[in-house]
């Protein structure tokens, strides 16, 4: 147990000591966690696809380490929690995509100008109709944004760049841009494909990686009470540097409509000239996965019912195709770490018990990668009472590669459970900080989404940065390199005392919330409120 006296001490004089950056006592080195990253990050995991051996394998370690650490199994059938998917690939033998102008038809290359996306396109079909640009492709009420209306776009094709204008706050802005929101819009205007142009300065991956794997098979939860696009046909992909294409003859160029996106200024809509052709051929099978799900039951006669959760997803991407010789995406930092930090957490309150009041689920979420499937299927079937989630603290890529100054807390303003992680942070003296990348909506992007979705007041932080400094580019570098990369493996560097600093944020938090007699609730101005059980 963490030295109660130092802790008192420390916390007395922590602005100075946060100035004087002094070791903070803690219940992690760091080696423990990097230990359980290690076996999950092996090669013989083979990248821990939804569905795989590799996975399966690092589901039963997993199960080993809860175990291990004395927790109780909470899934459906044991630790586990079954859940059924459907894959979907698009057969690119048996599909094009044609523009056609003047009745004249230019096919376009897959790897190098579009694709189409198994994740948008469920059914084989072929398709030829005209296209709208749409701008943002958005329609926020609350802002009075509507980029659809006075267009008519029935039975075409929405052409956007992903990405909203600035006067859109981030997190209202993630939310309208998840496909499930973007498509209710698109359908009620008639649309019936989507083609996204990424916001050139907003991506993470260049689009020679992205266009490299764009034939791994994508997923969704078989029941169909999970569709979110249903009447949409098919949507593509395309490159930003091929678009001009689309937009030659149009009055406007892909340039011009770049550099506003860049700055996310207001965009205009008009039609493109000519029309698409669509051929697409789908194969779809079915896959078998599922969460795991283990508690630590609370010691509070009444708040024992009530759940702190932590999570984090413990599939990656798998074998995809080789760069530089190495076809194993390993997913050490996505999300091997959050993984390890979850069996590391662990194992500290079965080496240094504490009296919590609430009991704590532990959750490692399958098929993240495929658009955050385990944990919307968990959120939707707990397998605890719904209403008994009190948070959940997600831990997904915190990257612990820089020493931890600056905590990045998405859901900062959200909640109190955001205050709390701020609170958390200074005491161990690290600056909490909101994201200073909006752009990248990353709030949407993980696993606590779909706990938000349910009214649950959620947090993802992360190691941060302070835009303009050196870091900023540290993590720039890792995102353009590794993220979704093989290179992603053990053998790249990483900050263990960044890591063991990082983890007792999580621990403290994660107490503080167990213990703290009212839950944490949504504040009143936050957009996500609405989803709150009232
Ligand atoms: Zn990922």
């Amino acid at each position: 147990m963490l030295n109660r006296l130092y802790l008192l001490v420390f916390l007395a004089f922590a602005n100075i000591a946060a100035a004087q950056h002094p070791a903070v006592a803690t219940h992690f080195d760091g080696s423990s966690w990097w230990g359980h990253v290690k076996y999950l990050a092996d090669d013989s995991l083979e990248g821990r696809e939804t569905g795989s051996e590799g996975l399966r394998k690092a589901q039963a370690y997993a199960v080993e380490q809860f175990e291990k650490a004395g927790l109780e199994p909470a899934g459906a059938k044991g630790f586990y929690q079954p859940i059924q998917f459907t894959q979907y690939q698009v057969d690119e033998a048996k599909s094009s995509l044609s523009l056609i102008r003047d009745g004249q038809s230019k096919k376009l290359s897959f790897a190098d100008d579009a694709f189409l996306s198994s994740r948008m396109t469920r059914l084989s079909g072929t398709f030829t109709t005209q296209m709208v640009f749409v701008g943002y492709g958005l329609q926020i009420p609350e802002k009075n944004l509507d980029e659809l209306s006075g267009v008519d776009l029935k039975g075409k094709i929405a052409v956007y760049l992903a990405g909203s204008p600035a006067e859109i706050p981030t997190a209202l802005a993630s939310h309208y841009q998840t496909l499930g929101e973007r498509w209710k819009a698109l359908r009620e205007a008639g649309v019936i494909g989507i083609i996204s142009i990424p916001n050139p300065a907003s991506m993470d991956i260049p689009w020679s990686r992205i266009s490299l794997n764009r034939n791994q098979p994508s997923m969704d939860l078989t029941d169909p009470e999970f569709n979110e696009t249903r009447g949409l046909d098919f949507g593509i992909l395309f490159d930003p540097d091929s678009a001009e294409t689309l937009f030659a003859g149009s009055g406007h160029t892909f340039a011009e409509i770049a550099a506003l996106g860049k700055d996310r200024k207001p965009l205009p809509h008009f039609a493109l000239p000519g029309s698409l052709q669509v051929v697409a051929a789908i194969t779809a099978k079915t896959v078998s996965s599922a969460n795991l799900v283990a508690k630590l039951p609370g010691t509070d006669a009444a708040l024992k019912n009530e759940y702190v959760v932590l999570s984090a997803h413990l599939d990656h991407l798998g074998i995809g195709e080789p760069i530089n010789g190495d076809r194993i995406y390993n997913g050490a930092m996505d999300d091997g770490s959050g993984s390890a930090l979850v069996l590391d957490v662990a194992a500290s309150l079965k080496a240094h018990p504490e009296n919590l009041k609430r009991s704590v689920l532990f959750l490692l979420v399958t098929a993240e990668e495929k658009g955050l499937l385990g944990s919307k299927y968990f959120a939707a079937h707990p397998t605890v009472p719904a209403r008994s989630m009190v948070a959940d603290i997600n831990m997904d890529m915190f990257l612990p590669i820089v020493p931890l100054k600056f905590l990045k807390i998405l859901g900062l303003e959200e909640s109190d459970l955001g205050t709390r992680a701020a609170g958390v942070a200074q005491s161990v003296g690290v600056k909490p900080i909101p994201d200073p990348e909006p752009l990248r909506n990353a709030f949407i992007r993980s696993d606590q989404y779909s706990f938000i979705r349910k009214g649950v007041p959620a947090v993802k932080m992360d190691v941060g940065f302070e835009l303009g400094t050196p870091e900023q580019k540290i993590f720039k570098d890792w995102l353009t390199n590794r993220y979704h990369a093989p290179s992603d493996d053990i053998n790249q560097p990483v900050d263990l005392q960044a890591a063991a600093l990082y983890e007792e944020i999580v621990r403290r938090l994660m107490i503080e919330t167990a213990n703290t007699a009212a839950r944490p609730e949504w504040k009143t101005e936050s957009f996500f409120r609405r989803y709150a059980v009232q």
